[in-house]
């Protein structure tokens, strides 16, 4: 294990305080109103977890499928929906679910392609935002933690496929 090149960016208790503030915050904006909340495989697996259980309430969640990275640390600018949703989502408030936002091709390419089925509404909530390289212009709703341009794993972010499993975001120096 190449412990050595990871340093801690955000600990275990922050990421799950503030994962409780966002949370409280989402549900208090939808009052009672049911949520179809949609999260971006892989990464967003473990937030997604603990954002629903955060919001409370009536939520249905949902998953897409998405591969945009191939194993290294940067983006090929590729966007490819590897799993689609199981449901439709028309006439109901949908949030997705990103662990990071860091070009925005990702999420801009999933709010166009989720806006044409026709939900009542359509927000979005990242674990964390990395505005350095940001290419297009979008607003993320709810963010959790704005990072500097570094590549962070853990909390469910890899390096091909690694350190999904750690109960912090890391920095990974190569
Ligand atoms: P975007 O399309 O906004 O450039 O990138 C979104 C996706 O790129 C994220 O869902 C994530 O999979 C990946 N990504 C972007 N920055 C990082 C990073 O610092 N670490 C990891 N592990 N993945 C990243």
């Amino acid at each position: 294990m190449a412990r050595e090149q990871l340093s801690v960016l955000i600990p275990e208790d922050r990421l799950q305080a503030r994962i409780r503030e966002l949370g409280a915050k989402i549900r208090a904006d939808y009052g009672d109103e049911p949520l179809t909340v949609i999260g971006v495989l892989k990464g967003s697996f473990i937030f997604m977890a603990d954002i629903v259980r955060a919001i409370g309430g009536d939520v249905r969640c949902e998953f897409l499928g998405v591969s945009s990275y191939h194993g290294g640390t940067r983006t090929t600018g590729v966007v490819r929906i590897t799993d689609d949703l199981r449901n439709p989502i028309e006439g109901q408030h949908c949030l997705v679910v990103e662990d990071i936002i860091d070009t925005g091709l990702t999420m801009d390419y999933l709010l166009k392609i989720l806006a044409v089925r026709g939900p009542k509404s359509l927000r979005t909530c990242s674990l964390l935002d990395k505005p350095a390289h940001r290419e297009v212009d979008i607003t993320c709703d709810y963010v959790g933690f704005s990072i500097p341009d570094e590549f962070v794993v853990g909390y469910g972010l890899d390096l091909g496929e690694r350190y999904r499993n750690l109960p912090y975001i890391a920095v990974y120096s190569p």
